[in-house]
C-alpha cells in the first residue's frame, strides 16, 4: 500500500530524512521510534502528501487519514462537523455519530472544539481519522495526552479497526510497550534512516544497543 525510496529532506541545509525506504502493506502495523527531533513528524507529514519540498519517491494511496500531535480541529466547526468534514453527505452524520461514541464522545457532537479537554480534542481527531476507513492511516502519538485507562480503550479500538478494514498503519509513538502491543513491526528512525529497533546511532557515529530497546530483541 505504501513504498517510500530514497526519500529525504532538509531544512535550512541540515539533513532531517537522509534517505528513507520503507514499504507498508496493506493490513500491515508498523510503528515507529525515534528520538525526539529525529524526523518522524518530518516523515509522517511526507507520507502524508503535506511536504513539496521532499525528495525521493513516495507512493502512497489516496485515502489516507492522518492523526497530528495536535488535534488540528477547526475552532468554527462543532466537533461532528470537524469530524464528518469533506465527506459524502449520505449518512455522513450517523457515521459520525457512531466514530465519536466509539472513541467515548458522545456526549460532546455538538460541542465547539474549544471547549474539549487535550484528550477529548485528540479522541475527536481520532474519530475523525476512523470516520474515514482510510487506506493508509498515519497515526503521530495520538494517545501522549490520554490516561491509561483511555489508552487501553483507543488500543482496542485501534485494533478493532484495523482487523475490520486492514489499513496500513503507521503509528509514532514514544511507548516502546505500546509499539510491542499493537505492531506487526518495529523502526526506529535514527541519522535520518530507517532500521530495525536494535541499534540507534551515537553523536560520534558509533552505533550500539540501546537498553531501552534491548528488550526488544528476539521480539524482532
Ligand atoms: P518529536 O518526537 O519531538 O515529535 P520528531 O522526531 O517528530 O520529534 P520532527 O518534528 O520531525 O521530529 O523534526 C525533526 C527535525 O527537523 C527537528 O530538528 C526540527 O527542529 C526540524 N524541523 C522540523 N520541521 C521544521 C521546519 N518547518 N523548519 C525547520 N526545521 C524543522
Ligand atoms: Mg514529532
Amino acid at each position: 500500500a505504501v513504498s517510500a525510496r530514497r526519500v529525504t529532506r532538509e531544512f535550512s541545509g541540515r539533513e532531517v530524512l537522509s534517505g528513507v525506504e520503507l514499504d507498508i502493506r496493506r493490513g500491515e502495523f508498523v510503528a515507529l521510534l525515534g528520538r525526539s527531533g529525529s524526523g518522524k513528524s518530518t516523515l509522517l507529514r511526507a507520507m502524508a502528501g503535506l511536504d513539496p519540498e521532499t525528495g525521493g519517491r513516495l507512493l502512497v494511496p489516496p485515502g489516507r487519514a492522518v492523526v497530528f500531535q495536535d488535534p488540528r480541529l477547526q475552532p468554527w466547526k462543532r466537533v461532528l462537523e470537524n469530524v464528518i468534514l469533506g465527506l459524502p453527505r449520505a449518512g455522513a452524520r450517523e457515521r459520525g455519530r457512531a466514530a465519536l461514541a466509539e472513541v467515548g464522545l458522545a456526549g460532546h457532537v455538538r460541542s465547539w472544539p474549544a471547549t474539549l479537554s487535550g484528550g477529548e480534542a485528540q479522541r475527536a481527531a481520532l474519530a475523525r481519522a476512523l470516520v474515514r476507513e482510510p487506506e493508509l492511516l498515519l497515526l503521530d502519538e495520538p494517545f501522549g495526552a490520554l490516561d491509561a485507562l483511555t489508552r487501553l480503550r483507543m488500543h482496542a479500538l485501534l485494533r478493532a479497526l484495523c482487523a475490520a478494514h486492514r489499513p496500513a498503519v503507521l503509528l509514532v509513538t514514544h511507548d516502546v510497550d505500546e509499539a510491542i502491543l499493537l505492531a506487526d513491526r518495529i523502526l526506529v528512525l535514527t541519522d535520518g534512516r530507517l532500521g530495525p529497533a536494535r541499534t540507534v546511532g551515537l553523536a560520534d557515529g558509533r552505533r550500539r544497543t540501546d537498553p531501552a530497546f534491548a528488550r526488544l530483541r528476539g521480539d524482532l
